[in-house]
């Protein structure tokens, strides 16, 4: 085995890898970053299709504001575009424009197209979701307690919370809890009149989970979007998502950090219930006292590690995490007259439509007429595609591709007629790629369905929820623990974190 040269292992150069790797180097720890694919970056590194560079997963990546600044990000090159529109598409041709900047008068103008109450009571409700949103971020920055064993350490950081909470005032507070447990339908039946308006936010809830408007819960889904974009629409990183890895790594190698690519853990090597080190897939042994794992709990726990390293009711809990992928992403490189606009645009007209979409995904079907959400980069247009499920029935993979970008491209067609002729060549990701080429099990972007047995305390598991695992000097640092999913590097703030203060609650 390669002697001991690092104090710190971290499996997967994914955003959180990068943000909890680029903490512990700052504190001064020898840290040495092991990534399987070519490049870092995780589900934000960026492509090429054509002549054109694209992102090939997510259409906008904002870490949290105290994380760009405590690792100097925007030093690092790392910058935003202003924030685009988030349009929903009408079948009619209407087209509701929605912004959640204050006082933006041209939002108002367009519900009321739909709905004079609707407009009324937007900013009221922009200013809630923000409220919600603040609320949700304080919580994700707070130590869950390893439940039933609430310490002092523990209690304390969640008194605060609570604090925080108490601080929305009497109607936010009880307004925020109960959202949390509610259906987007529900939540928005309670703000709006207009079912385009209510649609059209319920999308933003559902969006990225195997969930539909009517599943209970998603009303906290809605919040946790939110929070990650920032409002609606998604906010393009100037020069692409790349740029986030860009700036993690270099921020990372400045503070003294090593990062290997095609450098695959195929072992995390656990002596007695105590971590090791790792094994690459070409065999090298690299010793460290200290591993964290930014791949899903389930791959880094029984794939990495094995079962037989762990106790066995834990192996059946990480067994029961629900991890299920339902997205696809189609690309099409065009000629540049592909006439869309720029912003998000999402196919969203109805409740119903969006409930029906999900129905597919439980009965593991193509959703035939899927949510969607379009955006555009240069020559590149790229539709995400919900419902797509990485278990399906009846049909394979290369079918069932043909008949998504098919879909796809006709309903955005629909809108854009130029589109069709415009398009030069495809590229379409599904969950089964997700699961091949990102290692995400069964093609689960948030590594862990966001649901309610999933979230805070019970993240990815409950009593493990501290980033800790039963093998000492082994934590997890991804989207699949606290903090995460999606994009934001709180799980990886917070990992890190946990481990400079050693391991809470253990
Ligand atoms: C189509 C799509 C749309 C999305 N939309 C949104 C959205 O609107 N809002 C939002 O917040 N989020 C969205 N997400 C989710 C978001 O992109 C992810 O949750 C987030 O990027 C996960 O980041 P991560 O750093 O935790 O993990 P990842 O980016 O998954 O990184 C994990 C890394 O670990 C590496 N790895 C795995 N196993 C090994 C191994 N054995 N050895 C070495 N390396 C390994 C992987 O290659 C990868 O680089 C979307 C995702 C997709 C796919």
């Amino acid at each position: 085995m390669t002697n001991t040269r690092y104090d710190i292992l971290i499996v997967g150069a994914g955003h959180n890898g990068l943000v909890a790797a680029t903490y512990l180097a700052k504190a001064g720890k020898k840290v040495l970053v092991l990534e399987q694919r070519d490049r870092a970056g995780g589900q934000l590194a960026t492509d090429t299709l054509g002549d054109s560079s694209f992102d090939p997963l997510h259409a906008g990546a904002q870490l949290r504001p105290d994380i760009v600044d405590a690792l100097g990000l925007t030093r690092h090159g790392l910058a935003y575009e202003a924030a685009t529109p988030y349009v929903s598409l009408q079948p009619d041709g209407k087209r509701l424009h929605l912004s959640t900047t204050p006082g933006d008068a041209a939002t108002l103008e367009s519900i009321r197209q739909f709905s004079a109450a609707d407009a009324a009571r937007w900013p009221e409700f922009v200013a809630f979701m923000d409220r919600a949103a603040a609320f949700l971020d304080a919580a994700y920055r707070t130590p869950m307690p390893r439940l039933p064993h609430v310490g002092l350490a523990e209690g304390w950081p969640l008194a605060k919370l609570a604090w925080t909470l108490r601080r929305l005032g009497g109607r936010d507070m009880f307004r925020v809890i109960r959202a949390m447990s509610m259906s987007t339908v529900e939540f928005t039946e309670e703000w709006f009149e207009s079912e385009q308006v209510k649609a059209a936010v319920a999308a933003v809830g559902i969006h990225g989970h195997t969930l539909g408007s009517m599943s209970a819960g998603t009303g906290y889904t809605l919040m946790h979007n939110w929070l990650n974009r920032g409002g609606l629409a998604q906010r393009p990183v100037v020069g692409g998502n790349g740029k986030v890895a860009d700036a993690l790594v270099a921020a990372f190698k400045a503070a003294g950090g090593e990062l290997r690519t095609s450098a695959g853990v195929e072992r995390i090597l656990v002596d007695s219930l105590r971590v090791s080190g790792v094994r690459l897939d070409n065999g090298e042994e690299i010793a460290a006292t200290t591993v964290l794992s930014a791949a899903d709990p389930r791959r880094t726990l029984l794939g990495l590690v094995g079962a037989p390293e762990l106790p066995p009711d834990f192996v059946w809990q990480v067994q029961s995490i629900k991890m299920r992928g339902a997205v696809a992403k189609v690309h099409l490189l065009t000629n540049g007259n592909h006439g869309l606009p720029a912003g998000t645009l999402a196919i969203a007209p109805t409740l119903k439509y969006l409930e029906r979409a999900y129905d597919a995904a439980k009965y593991g079907e193509l959703a035939a007429n899927p949510y969607l959400e379009a955006t555009t980069a240069g020559k590149v247009v790229s539709i995400h595609v919900q419902s797509a499920p990485y278990k399906l029935r009846g049909i394979g993979w290369e079918e069932a591709r043909a008949t998504i970008e098919r879909t796809a491209v006709a309903i955005v067609a629909g809108q854009f007629p130029a589109l069709e002729a415009s398009v030069r060549e495809v590229r379409t990701i599904t969950a089964a790629d997700l699961e091949q080429q990102y290692g995400l099990s069964e093609g689960d972007m948030n590594h862990g369905q966001l649901i309610l047995d999933q979230m805070f305390f019970m993240r990815p598991l409950p009593g493990w929820s501290n980033h800790a695992t039963p093998v000492d000097g082994l934590y997890l640092c991804g989207s699949g623990s606290h903090g995460g999913g999606g994009i934001s590097g709180a799980a990886g703030r917070n990992a890190a974190q946990a481990v400079l203060k050693g391991k809470p609650g253990a």
